[in-house]
């Protein structure tokens, strides 16, 4: 018996049958109440960025193939209301332990990138300051997921206190902290993709660069 790292109800954390092949650390942290509101994307979803309920290249893809920016994104859930609590808790509530609930998800959708350099989205330094940690690696390390920290972030509003419009139009946010020859395939961590706007922006500055081959994941779309 043990106590749900999100609702502190007390459960039972012996596996029944049909729970013996999920993943361990779910079973020792949240209980199936709380876990059974967290929503995988299934199908349909937009080919090319998950988004959920579409059949086919989503608006937000078109209108970044249009700038010739083509997508190429792979998510595991849905950013619905128990993420969106998740996330503010774990984020904006600053609580570092609750990484550990989706570090086993980023082990297992990271597991076919194992040929590409992961590189996690870096947080402003003002943010930094208010969170103390980068929720992106803080997942990487629990996972024991080996990154490479290549980018930095330009100070400015954050994200989520912008309009959509400002999302699209800010782009360039990103420098890069080395000059160092770039791996040719890459990885973009995040851990929500709103707009694609942040995910985006780090991709061209890493094409500029001369990197060949980047896709980007994030946990929630
Ligand atoms: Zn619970
Ligand atoms: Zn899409």
């Amino acid at each position: 018996m043990r106590d749900c790292i999100l609702c502190g109800q007390i459960f039972s954390s012996r596996p029944s049958f049909s729970q013996i092949f999920l993943i361990k650390s779910r079973l020792e942290l949240v209980c199936p109440s709380c876990w059974g509101q967290f929503e995988r994307i299934g199908d349909p979803h937009c080919p090319t960025c998950y988004k959920k309920g579409e059949r086919e290249v989503c608006r937000d893809c078109k209108i970044w193939q249009d700038k010739g920016q083509a997508v190429q994104h792979q998510s595991i859930f849905s950013y619905n209301p128990a993420m969106k609590d998740y996330f503010s808790r774990y984020k904006f509530q600053g609580d570092y332990l609750l990484r550990q609930v989706f570090a086993p998800i980023f082990k297992e959708g990271l597991r076919p990138f194992s040929d590409y350099q992961l590189v996690p989205i870096p947080l402003s330094q003002e943010s930094w300051k208010v969170r103390g940690f980068n929720q992106v690696t803080a997942f990487l390390e629990a996972a024991q997921i080996d990154y490479h920290n290549l980018l930095g972030k330009k100070e400015g509003p954050a994200q989520s206190s912008k309009t959509r419009e400002e999302r699209l139009a800010s782009q360039q946010n990103f420098f890069l902290l080395e000059k160092a020859p770039l791996s040719s395939k890459i990885l973009l961590v995040d851990d929500i993709y709103t707009t694609g706007a942040t995910l985006q922006g780090a991709k061209q500055l890493l094409y500029e660069n001369g990197v060949k081959e980047i896709m980007t994941f994030s946990l929630a779309r």
